[in-house]
């Protein structure tokens, strides 16, 4: 079997619980390798995490810039679908530095109101 095609989880992970249906989450949007869900603590009136299905604990973690380019164009999609036509803000935290708080890579997609910059 393509290993590439088999599900990795990581049985501590909250996100790949939500992948699996073990806890309860708001899902956008799925595909066969990333799943878009509303993030429980929302910073603006859309707030927005794209996952890859399978576990990758952050973005030094990747090996596959196919994955990297569906997650990415996931971004475009959702600003569309969510109408964020005045901009939006997409983030990947990593680390402690970073404010990474959940051990799975994703994209955070926040919008539908003016951010500030530089974040603190
Ligand atoms: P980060 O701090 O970049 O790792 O982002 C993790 C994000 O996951 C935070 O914005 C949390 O609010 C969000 N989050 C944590 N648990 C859940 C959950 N069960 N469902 C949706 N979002 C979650």
């Amino acid at each position: 079997m393509d290993p590439s095609k088999t599900a990795a989880r990581d049985a501590n992970c909250i996100f790949c619980k939500i992948i699996d249906r073990q806890i309860p989450s708001n899902i956008v949007t799925e595909d066969e390798t990333c799943i878009a869900i509303r993030d429980v603590n929302p910073q603006g009136p859309i707030h927005i995490l794209i996952l890859p299905k399978n576990h990758v604990a952050n973005i030094t973690e990747v090996k596959d810039a196919q994955l990297l380019g569906s997650l990415f164009m996931k971004v475009g999609e959702i600003a569309k679908s969510e109408k964020l036509d005045h901009g939006f803000r997409t983030v990947v935290n990593t680390g402690e530095h970073g404010g990474q708080t959940v051990d799975h890579l994703h994209i955070h997609v926040i919008g539908g109101r003016h951010l500030e910059w530089p974040p603190g």
